[in-house]
């Protein structure tokens, strides 16, 4: 049996994911004690959470001019690495993982020395920090429980396997905002474009990579590592109603799909309450609202980070660090306007082609990839990084 309230910490709590975990959190006082909250530099909106939700202890990556005296009642953690050092200190039973990039690693990495489960939100740490990672959580013995919605869909699906072998995990993707587009308007895309995604609200970041496609393929190893299913196991099927939220297939040809309306507080919701289901006051699904559910093939040409992925996990060693690494260069670039779209695919093939490859037998290994991938990347996109 779970204890009646568990003890969580949310880290990188003023964000998309962050903030639809604390309203569930809302809802279950009986269920959670919120016992640490973390951000990187949003400190109005940290100590509104704060005040609200009273944690042992908070933490700013950037340090705020002052900090108000009526959240002071907390212990708080300021500077660099101060998620990690937080959650260490917070006694928590739970940590969700809701920090966006490979910057959220090192959570990730205490969450698994001093947490039971670990609420994996921040795919870009599974994607580099990958066999170090669910070593650890194995050897370590804790629950590693994901949060995007294609592995919490294929996770809840994998419950009925009943220890028989699975053929393929069949990844669905909106498409992202530039589905329909011709090449060139992909080429040229502007910010705005880009952030009009057609079924999901959330950050700017995981929102340019679904239009990229590269978010599709972060999942990919993202399933890879925490499913143990070799590359061509994994399938990606275009779904632009974002209803399937993803499938296994079995030998028998049978396949599981998980349904439910494109709600962010589902996943986290369950993992939130695994093994228990926490309604969270969203609309129930209306299949007969929804009307039709179509699929299609992903469109390799126009969104090339999607193969590029699958490359990336076959070379192994430090090639999914290096995919990560050059993407979160590109997209800052982009998000800040200093690069084209089109660009953004063109720096994560030049760095996989570039950066040598090497073995990642320690996080230090991971660090340095990364470090090599940025350095590339910059150079890449000259000034304009
Ligand atoms: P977001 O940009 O909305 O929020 C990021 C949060 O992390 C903020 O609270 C920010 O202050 C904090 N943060 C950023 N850098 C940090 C640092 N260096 N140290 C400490 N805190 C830091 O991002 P999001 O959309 O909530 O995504 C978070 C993660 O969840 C990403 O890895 C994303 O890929 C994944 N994810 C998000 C969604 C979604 O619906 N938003 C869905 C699936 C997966
Ligand atoms: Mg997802």
């Amino acid at each position: 049996m779970m204890d009646l309230q568990r003890k969580i910490a949310i880290l990188g709590a003023t964000g998309s994911i962050g903030t639809q975990a604390l309203d569930i959190a809302r809802r279950y006082p009986e269920r959670f004690r919120v016992v640490c909250l973390t951000a990187r530099s949003s400190a109005e909106k940290l100590f509104d959470l704060v005040r609200e939700f009273r944690p042992r202890v908070a933490a700013l990556d950037v340090e705020p001019e002052t900090l108000p005296e009526d959240v002071r009642f907390c212990e708080w953690v300021l500077g660099e690495d101060s998620s990690a050092r937080a959650l260490q200190i917070s006694g928590a039973d739970d940590a969700l993982c809701a920090v966006v990039g490979i910057a959220g690693l090192s959570n990730v990495w205490a969450a698994l020395s001093c947490c039971e489960r670990v609420l994996l939100a921040n795919k870009e740490a599974l994607v580099a920090g990958g066999d170090l990672v669910m070593e650890r959580a194995r050897s370590l013995n804790r629950q590693l429980l994901p949060v995007d919605s294609e592995h919490s869909a294929i996770f809840q699906c994998l419950r009925a396997r009943e220890g028989n072998p699975v053929r393929h995990l069949i990844l669905t993707a909106s498409g992202g905002a530039l589905r329909d587009r011709t090449a060139e308007e992909v080429e040229n895309a502007s910010v705005e474009d880009v952030l009009r995604h057609p079924t999901w609200r959330m950050g700017a970041k995981i929102t340019v990579d679904c239009a990229t496609m590269l978010n599709k393929g972060l999942e990919v190893i993202e399933a890879h590592y925490l499913f143990g299913m070799d590359a061509d196991k994994i399938r990606v099927v275009v779904h632009p109603e974002s209803v399937v939220h993803s499938m296994v297939e079995f030998e028998d040809g049978a396949v599981l799909a998980q349904l439910g309306n494109p709600d962010m507080r589902g996943p986290i919701g369950y993992a939130m309450g695994f093994p228990g289901r926490l309604p969270y006051g969203g609309e129930p699904l209306s299949l007969a609202d929804v009307g039709s559910l179509t699929f299609r093939k992903p469109d390799t040409e126009r969104f090339p980070c999607l193969p590029m992925a699958y490359e990336a996990l076959r070379a192994g060693a430090n090639a999914p660090v290096v995919f990560n690494g050059a993407n979160e260069v590109a997209v800052e670039a982009f998000l800040g306007r200093r690069v084209r779209f089109g660009e953004i695919a063109r720096c994560v093939r030049a760095a996989l082609e570039a950066v040598p490859q090497r073995e990642i037998r320690s996080l230090e290994d991971v660090f340095l990839a990364d470090r090599e991938a940025r350095a590339y990347a910059q150079t890449f996109l000259g000034g304009r990084a």
